[in-house]
């Protein structure tokens, strides 16, 4: 592995650790998860000027009023995401820097991740190209919509908080496929999980959460 991709001093192997151990602690018991998130290197998502905080379990600004989720957010999304036991592609809306993306293109066949931020999108994609995400399809189009071109999914995770769960994206979950999305519950926010089992949608939620807000439309 190349010195860039490896890190050093406050991105090194050991600062990598470090996070992991506080996701553990912070109760992510998926090793799976945790390795994935061991090996994608989070610094290199992020402005240089923050690389050395990339280790930090916080979210951190990556322009355009948006941020890089919380890695202990993604890896509880992600967790979610592997107790359904079937394989095919997952879907991601609000794709931001790319790091969610790359941490699901660990774990699953096909990742589709959506952003409706032009700049945010393209510079995502040459990303997670140079640092040979492959399964990772990038779409620049309103996410809330889905894709039903490349679905059925059987997960999908949203990174901005709506007030209601669109049918769009209930109608594009596989049979046994679960939705892990946050929503605005008045001032407060909830993340809730979604599944698609036979008898019907049912849905809990699992933890209080602060995510950027779901917006309509694309900016160029
Ligand atoms: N997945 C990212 C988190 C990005 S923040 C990570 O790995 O850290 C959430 C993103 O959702 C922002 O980039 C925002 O532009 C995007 N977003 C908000 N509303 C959206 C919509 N309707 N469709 C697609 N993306 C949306």
């Amino acid at each position: 592995m190349n010195a860039t991709l490896q890190g050093i001093g406050m991105t090194s192997a050991r600062t990598r650790k470090r996070l992991i151990a506080n996701l553990s602690d912070a109760g992510i018991r998926n090793t799976k998860v945790l390795s994935a998130m061991q090996d994608v290197p989070r610094h290199l998502f992020v402005d240089e000027a923050l690389a050395t905080r990339a280790y930090e379990n916080t979210a951190l600004p990556i322009g355009f009023g948006q941020t890089i989720s919380q890695p202990y957010i993604v890896a509880l999304m992600c967790e979610q995401l592997l107790d359904v036991e079937k394989s095919g592609p997952v879907l991601e809306i609000g794709t931001g820097c790319g790091y969610q993306a790359a941490v699901l293109s660990k774990l699953f066949e096909k990742v589709v991740s959506i952003e409706r931020i032009g700049d945010l999108c393209r510079q995502a994609r040459d990303r997670l190209f140079s640092l040979k995400f492959h399964n990772v399809h990038c779409m620049h189009a309103d996410g809330f919509q889905g894709f039903i071109e490349r679905g059925p999914y059987i997960g999908i995770v949203a990174a901005a908080a709506s007030n209601d769960v669109p049918e769009a994206l209930l109608n594009q979950l596989a049979p046994a496929g679960r939705l892990v999305m946050p929503i605005e519950r008045g001032s407060t926010q909830s993340l809730i999980v979604i599944d698609n089992n036979p008898d019907g949608f049912t849905e809990r939620e699992i933890e209080t959460v602060k995510f950027v807000p779901r917006v309509s439309g694309i900016i160029p």
